[in-house]
């Protein structure tokens, strides 16, 4: 029997151009041999990470993703998701993962409240993208599909993988911050399909509505 397999992308348009769309296709090959080798330390981080979030237990590898992705934007994760039942993975383009093992390094070298420079910024928002790619799609793994909901939930659990790799709780809520207005701010323009405007506190996405302290 061909399985079926839905794909989930977080994509970030590096321009404005049209967003990708999660489309259907078989299970490659390329991804069994991906997957019966041995997890690296950092694709190890991220499976923990996702354990937590999912409370299953999704493998992770980083490489290539397989997928054609047009000019001027970039996938970086992406999860494999069958028909029925939770998806058993996702993939991780290398730059996550070396950003997720740079930061369990030094957290607070990546926290926006500690820049004063352009490059800073930009470091802490690549690894604020990571982490976002974690939770995206761990949000997949739970069988989440609609990527504008699937992003506004991720976004709220930066602060969760972001402390899961040994940042403290108010440096993920900086993190998650920084996120929520930069990247997912210009997700309006660029990825209007991970962009909603019910992804706010109090709005239709608000994981945690009794709380105000968004998007953590
Ligand atoms: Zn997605």
């Amino acid at each position: 029997m061909r399985l079926r397999i839905l794909l989930g992308m977080l994509v970030l348009a590096a321009v404005a151009t049209g967003p990708a769309q999660a489309t259907v296709r078989p299970l490659r090959p390329a991804d069994a041999a991906l997957l019966q080798r041995a997890a690296t330390p950092e694709e190890r981080i991220a499976e923990a990470v996702a354990k937590r979030l999912t409370r299953l237990s999704p493998a992770v590898r980083c490489g290539n993703l397989g997928i054609p992705v047009p000019p001027g934007m970039l996938v970086s994760g992406i999860t494999l998701l069958p028909p029925h039942g939770p998806a058993a993975y996702f993939l991780l383009l290398p730059e996550m993962c070396n950003y997720l093992s740079w930061f369990r390094q030094s957290p607070e070298t990546y926290d926006p409240g500690n820049c004063s420079d352009a490059e800073c910024f930009q470091l802490a928002s690549k690894a604020a993208f990571a982490l976002a790619t974690v939770s995206h799609e761990s949000y997949h793994v739970l069988g989440y599909r609609l990527e504008k909901q699937v992003e506004c939930y991720g976004m709220q659990s930066i602060w969760f993988v972001a402390t899961s790799l040994g940042a403290s709780v108010a440096e993920g809520q900086r993190i998650a911050a920084y996120y929520w207005a930069t990247t997912y701010a210009e997700r309006r323009v660029k990825t209007p399909t991970y962009w909603s405007a019910d992804c706010r506190d109090g709005g239709r996405y608000d994981l945690r509505p009794a709380g105000h302290s968004w998007p953590s």
